[in-house]
């Protein structure tokens, strides 16, 4: 059970993933979720470094789209439109069907997508139980839905549980 909640690897930020990491391990497009992964949740600005770092991805060939399970289209949008990158809204992760659909829009596959996301009860599962390279960074900060506060106190039942339960797994580095 454990495995579909264990990323393929982690980070403190999405500006910090390593786009040369990703172009080694092959990967083509990826799938960004938006609150407090892209961006403070319900906040429309896109920091510098996060800026930065999508320009790095797109030099590199990778394609990127936003799926957030945020429900409001303006909000994801605005975001998306800033960085000139395709998104899917109201995408009820983990269900699968959104990957799929983002999946369709950057033309790749299960062997060269990851997804990139603050939850592992959405993000890193929904991409786990499609077999796709998952990455799970650090919220960017503790303001958030208050249903996601609730999964925060679950997912740190889990991760203790990993921990103890599981063979251990540094963090920022490739774990398979
Ligand atoms: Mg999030």
């Amino acid at each position: 059970m454990f495995e579909y909640f264990q990323p393929t690897l982690q980070a403190p930020s999405l500006d910090l993933i390593s786009v040369e990491q990703l172009t080694q391990d092959g990967i083509k497009g990826l799938i960004i979720d938006l609150d407090n992964t892209m961006t403070p949740w319900n906040d429309l600005e896109v920091g510098p470094k996060v800026a930065t770092w999508f320009i790095k991805v797109k030099a590199a060939g990778i394609g990127a789209c936003v799926v957030s399970n945020n429900s409001k289209r303006q909000r994801v949008a605005v975001v998306a439109d800033r960085l000139d990158i395709p998104f899917v809204f109201g995408a009820t992760k983990p269900r699968r069907r959104a990957f799929r659909s983002a999946m369709n829009i950057l033309g790749t596959g299960h062997q060269d997508t990851a997804v990139i996301g603050d939850q592992l009860f959405t993000d890193i599962l929904g991409g786990n139980r499609l077999g796709l390279y998952t990455i799970l960074v650090t919220p960017i900060n503790d303001r958030e839905f208050i249903g996601t506060k609730v999964m925060r106190k679950m997912e740190k039942v889990l991760v203790w549980l990993m921990k103890h339960c599981a063979p251990a797994k540094s963090i920022s580095t490739k774990i398979h």
